[in-house]
Formats: structure tokens, C-alpha cells, sequence
């Protein structure tokens, strides 16, 4: 196995001689080159996970069915998408941002309908990433949110080499992150010179905590809306998150490794869209089942690209639990009202989606003293506030409010609760 220095080296090379995809490794370099000491701790710390790593991926219980299995929970990690525009097309709608996140839930839980089949050779190696997502019901401060915030911007394009940091913080034109403990934050900008997106990576977090997180490009960020082929399924946001969770590209070029031992060895990244098998016999030691080229961390097209090994799942969960533990348990999907508050507190919303009124339930048992209601907009701002009176249901008219999402918060005081509604006339 060939180590990162040289992994990197060619990186840095490679990225300013061929197209670029994706910037997520270049920059990491350029991090470590920075850093002799950083470099030196992320060498060691590398080299006794990867003894790690290799022992957990022989419990592939489909190559290894007599193996005993350890049982990942399934870790919901919440979203929110920073979307920072300068002309109308920038400023993608809600349908799209939904849509990027159905692809990440397809993607991360094997759900997608373009896995492998069984019949493929690489099939025994695909796998249940056991990451799901969700756009954030809770900002930073508590209160209710829809996960998308907007803000305008008078920069003409963010080039990830030069100026793309600058989306992360307001003060040059981008908005700063959430709690990256708590929270993956995506940037979704003009992202100029040919790169898609790229990401920080896990270990990255405690060094740099104000720039954790994700940028795409608003041409390819989610599906349908403003998105353009061949990167037009979202898969985008799905390889960057691999990095965010720990992974690198299977190979650069020159055989480099990926500190995966399951995925098959590569002589550089394959783009478009190749055919089965890709370079058989390679000259990096592979055999007659060549390159997985449809690796979600390679560079192939978004309709060609439809896989995590079981090994790099185990990377992600292991470089997560390193250095992003406290994700796991963010809980900022929920309502503002405590898990078990939550259980009791129920109320309902019809219709939802709705136009012209919703009628609010509280239920027969519920546990508000004298409850307020309001309906606040994407942004946070109040367009609606009233009390029951006495009374355990309230009719809204909807007939004027815009079309879009909203939350509905409902507190006494002390209790609190709070819906996503839609108003679609
Ligand atoms: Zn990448």
C-alpha cells in the first residue's frame, strides 16, 4: 500500500492538469501541506485504522456468511441547505433541495433502483450504508425550521480554489455554518471552473469547525429544477458526503489505495459512462472484474454510479464515530419538544398539503394550558399567531398565504411542538 504523501502529491498534480470533478482531496492537501504537525497526526491516525478497518470488512456477511456481524444503528443525520444565490436560477426551489434529499436516503440505505443485481460480480461487495437524512426541523437556537435558509450574494461565482470558502461565512457574501457537531451544512452556490462540489472531511471537523461542510453547485444539486446532464441525479451530494464521512476517491491515479480493502484496485478515476468489465487485469494487481467504476466515490456520470462497498461503509461509520460523534444523536429532525414530550404532545394538521385552510387538532389528552398557535415562513418570520380559546381545534384560512413551506408551532409556555406544513394552491 502506497501511503497518503504520495496519494496527495499526485492530487495536487493531477488537479490542475485534468478535469476536476470534485476538489474535495486538493484541498484536503493543501490543508496538510500547510500543517507539517496535522499531516503527521493524520498519517498515524490512518495507519491503526486501516488495521481496523480490514479486520471489520472480513465480516461482510455476504462474502463471509459464517462471520459474526456487528449490527450498525442507523444514524439520521440532519441537513440543512445553505442557499446562497445571485440571480433567480441560483435561488433553486424547495422541490429540488427535496428531491437531493430523497437520493441521499435512496443512496445511503440501498435503496436506489439502479443498485447492482445480483447477478453482477460486484454485487456481493454492495451495501446498506445505514445513513439517513433529513432536512432540519430545529435551528441552532431551538427554534422551528424548515432546514433551508436563503440569503443573496453579490459574488459572481465561488471557485473552490480561490474563493470558495467565502460562501461559508456571511461576512463575505455566503452565511456561516450551524453547529457542524450537530449539523451537516450544504452550500449550494455558482460553483465556477468545472468543479461540482467538494467537501471537508470528518477529521477535519475540530481543525477547522467553521468550514465544515459541503458546497455543490446549483446545476447539480438535487434532480430536476435547474439541474443539468450528466450530473443530474443528485449523485453529486451523494460522493461528497462520502467524504464528509471519511471517504476518499478508490483512486486517484497510479494505483494509489483508499484505505478500503474491498474495493477493487484502480489505475486512475473513470469518467462518463464505461461498460463492465472496466480495465480487467489492470496493472494496479486487478483481476478479470477490472475497476468498480460505478463506485459512488469514482468520477463516472450520475446515472452510472450506484454503489458503496461494504468496506467503505464501515469507514464512514468508524471515521463518524472518531470525529463526529455527536451527530449521531443531534435529534434536530424532531420537534422542538422533548423526545418524550413529543409522544405526548399530539397534534394534527388537515389537510397537509393544504389551500384555502388547515384545521389544527390538539387531541383529547392534550397537556397545553392555555396553547398559542403561529405559522412562521421559510425565514423564520411570523405571518400568523393565534390562541384556542378554550377550545381543542382551530380552522386557518391558508386562501392568501403563498405557496411553500411553513411550520406550525404550537407552546404554552413551557411545552412546545411544531409541524411542517405545505400551502400549494
Ligand atoms: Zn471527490
Amino acid at each position: 500500500m502506497k501511503n497518503l504523501f504520495l496519494l496527495f502529491f499526485v492530487s495536487i498534480v493531477w488537479y490542475s492538469n485534468a478535469q476536476h470533478k470534485c476538489a474535495s482531496q486538493y484541498l484536503y492537501e493543501k490543508k496538510l501541506q500547510a500543517n507539517p504537525t496535522a499531516k503527521e497526526i493524520h498519517r498515524n491516525a490512518e495507519a491503526l485504522m486501516s488495521n481496523m478497518l480490514l479486520h471489520q470488512v472480513n465480516e461482510n456477511p455476504k462474502t463471509n456468511p459464517t462471520a459474526a456481524h456487528k449490527t450498525n444503528a442507523v444514524i439520521t443525520i440532519p441537513v440543512v441547505v445553505h442557499v446562497v444565490y445571485r440571480t433567480p436560477s441560483q435561488n433553486i426551489s424547495e422541490a429540488q433541495i427535496r428531491e437531493q434529499i430523497r437520493v441521499l436516503n435512496e443512496d445511503y440505505r440501498l435503496k436506489n433502483p439502479d443498485s447492482l443485481p445480483v447477478s453482477h460480480p460486484f454485487w456481493p461487495y454492495t451495501a446498506d450504508a445505514q445513513y439517513e437524512f433529513c432536512l432540519a426541523t430545529t435551528d441552532p437556537n431551538g427554534n422551528p425550521t424548515n432546514g433551508i435558509i436563503r440569503s443573496s450574494t453579490t459574488t459572481n461565482g465561488f471557485d473552490a480554489d480561490v474563493n470558495g470558502d467565502d460562501v461559508k461565512f456571511t461576512i463575505t457574501g455566503g452565511q456561516d455554518n450551524w453547529d457542524p457537531h450537530y449539523y451537516l451544512n450544504v452550500w449550494v452556490c455558482d460553483l465556477i471552473n468545472g468543479v461540482l462540489g467538494y467537501a471537508t472531511f470528518a477529521d477535519q471537523l475540530d481543525v477547522d469547525p467553521q468550514l465544515d461542510g459541503i458546497v455543490v453547485g446549483y446545476k447539480y444539486f438535487g434532480t430536476g429544477g435547474v439541474t443539468v446532464s450528466p450530473n443530474n441525479l443528485g449523485r453529486t451530494l451523494t460522493h461528497e458526503v462520502g467524504h464528509w464521512l471519511g471517504l476518499y476517491h478508490p483512486c486517484e491515479t497510479n494505483c494509489e489505495n483508499d484505505f478500503v480493502s474491498d474495493t477493487p484496485p484502480c489505475e486512475q478515476l473513470n469518467y462518463g459512462c464505461p461498460s463492465f468489465p472496466r480495465r480487467p487485469n489492470n496493472a494496479c494487481g486487478g483481476d478479470a472484474n477490472g475497476e468498480m467504476y460505478m463506485d459512488f466515490m469514482d468520477y463516472v456520470d450520475d446515472p452510472c454510479m450506484n454503489t458503496f462497498t461494504y468496506g467503505q461503509t464501515v469507514r464512514m461509520h468508524n471515521q463518524q464515530n472518531t470525529y463526529r460523534p455527536d451527530i449521531a444523536t443531534a435529534n434536530k429532525c424532531v420537534s422542538t419538544a422533548s423526545i418524550n414530550d413529543e409522544v405526548k404532545i399530539k397534534f394534527s394538521v388537515y389537510p397537509n398539503p393544504s389551500s384555502d385552510f388547515i384545521e389544527i387538532y390538539l387531541g383529547n389528552e392534550q397537556l397545553f394550558t392555555n396553547p398559542t398557535i403561529e405559522i412562521s415562513d421559510a425565514l423564520g418570520r411570523k405571518i400568523y399567531s393565534s390562541t384556542f380559546n378554550n377550545t381543542n381545534s382551530l380552522q386557518i384560512e391558508t386562501a392568501t398565504i403563498a405557496n411553500g413551506s411553513y411550520i406550525v408551532s404550537i407552546t404554552d409556555g413551557t411545552l412546545q411542538t411544531s409541524k411542517p406544513i405545505y400551502i400549494l394552491h
